[in-house]
């Protein structure tokens, strides 16, 4: 029932079905399109494209209507329990969007003495500008505490340190929800109860948007940011959702430049797309083939599995990998693997992934899925990687 749901979805993507000789294993660092999010954003452009807010004439007033469509569709997305307090805005992606909340609004969140707690193993994108804007205020007299998230041997958050961490001056904790080279879930939604109610806790979704269900009602997250080309919709979309409950979110004149309308109706079909896809059944897809091709791989000797641990059957709960399985050959260097297994068509990312100051330092090979993925793709995949365990 699943196979069925799953290559009736699969057809809908024209990049796939033209490329029957190649598989995208690179999900995670964006997704393909859907042909009813493409049709959403020619349509638009061929039919009304303008400004927003611009001009009294219908093109421009419908444009305008659609980028608060896809806000309130944004928000249906996070299952937001409060639409009327909370603010969606566009960005490009995750990494302008996590800037975003630093520049424009933590700056002017935190006083002298504060603390924060941010994560040095998760991507750079959300440690950088943390830092950036803690350098920023120092600048000005203001000294903020940093503190690093505290992680556990399965490269999860350690709960436990982490409430050892928080004092009555913890303002601020930047976390990851699905985890971009380990692909794990971070179980965000325990920290809000080690946090309490008064910290703000900025989500980055970027590897869970589109991938699992997200409700900020359960993670009790004050922003949430994703990239909206990573869930299917065009280059250079991206959320940052915010709660509110922490005053005015960002400076005025957010509203004065153009907006990326097309990129912005494109994001609002996509999710579209991914409810009525449902992300339950994608997570149950991409979970099944991670753990596929986690179990073949702990089969071949040469190869190993960043943050898994072998005791553990790769279904377990602990180890389950949203889409994403990240793995280095004994011998052979990460890049030429890289190489090796483009020209055989299989289409990964080799190389240190971005993450920041505290995370693996060597090169590795990762594969990221989707729902247009296939359990036929893993065992090809898995039949090369074969090969080149015997021979090397
Ligand atoms: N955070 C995480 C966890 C990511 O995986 C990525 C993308 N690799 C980003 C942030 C940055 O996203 P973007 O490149 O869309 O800005």
């Amino acid at each position: 029932e699943l196979r069925s749901w799953q290559a009736a979805l699969r057809r809908q993507f024209p990049i796939i079905v033209a490329n029957p000789g190649l598989a995208y294993l690179d999900s995670a660092a964006t997704a393909q399109k859907p042909q009813p999010v493409l049709d959403a954003a020619w349509a638009y452009l061929n039919s009304e494209n303008a400004n927003a807010s611009r001009g009294s004439y219908t093109w421009g007033n419908r444009t305008t209507e659609r980028i608060e469509r896809a806000r309130m569709r944004v928000r249906a997305f996070l299952d937001d329990p409060d639409p009327s307090r909370s603010g969606v805005h566009f960005v490009s992606g995750a990494t302008e969007g996590l800037r975003t909340v630093a520049r424009d609004w933590l700056t002017g969140y935190l006083r002298d003495g504060d603390e924060i707690i941010i994560p040095y193993a998760d991507h750079s994108a959300n440690m950088l500008p943390w830092l950036e804007a803690v350098q920023l205020l120092d600048r000005q007299g203001i000294r903020v505490i940093v503190h690093e998230m505290p992680y556990d041997s399965a490269q999860e958050y350690d709960v436990a340190r982490l409430a050892r961490l928080v004092t009555d001056r913890t303002r601020f904790i930047a976390t990851t929800q699905v985890h971009h080279v380990y692909g794990g879930d971070m179980n965000v939604h325990r920290l809000r109860r080690v946090a309490g109610p008064g910290v703000v806790i900025c989500v980055d979704a970027a590897q869970s948007a589109g991938h699992l269900p997200i409700s900020v009602r359960d993670l009790d997250a004050d922003f949430v940011v994703f990239s909206g080309h990573k869930a299917m919709a065009l280059p250079g979309t991206g959320v940052v959702w915010a709660a509110n409950r922490q005053g005015p979110v960002f400076t005025p004149g957010g509203w004065a430049g153009t907006p990326n309308t097309s990129g912005i109706v494109s994001l609002a079909a996509a999710l579209d797309w991914l409810d009525a896809a449902g992300t339950t059944r994608i997570a149950r897809w991409t979970v099944a083939l991670g753990a596929r091709l986690t179990d073949g791989l702990r089969r071949l000797p040469s190869y190993e599995v960043l943050g898994c641990q072998d005791s553990l059957p790769a279904a377990s709960a602990v180890q389950q990998r949203h889409g994403i399985i990240t793995f280095r050959h004994h011998r052979i260097g990460s890049n030429d693997l890289g190489f090796v297994l483009a020209d055989a068509g299989f289409l990964v990312r080799a190389d240190d992934h971005c993450q920041g100051e505290r995370g693996e330092r060597t090169t590795s090979v990762r594969v990221s899925l989707h729902v247009y993925n296939t359990a036929e793709e893993i065992d090809r995949l898995l039949s090369l990687l074969a090969e080149l365990d015997t021979q090397a």
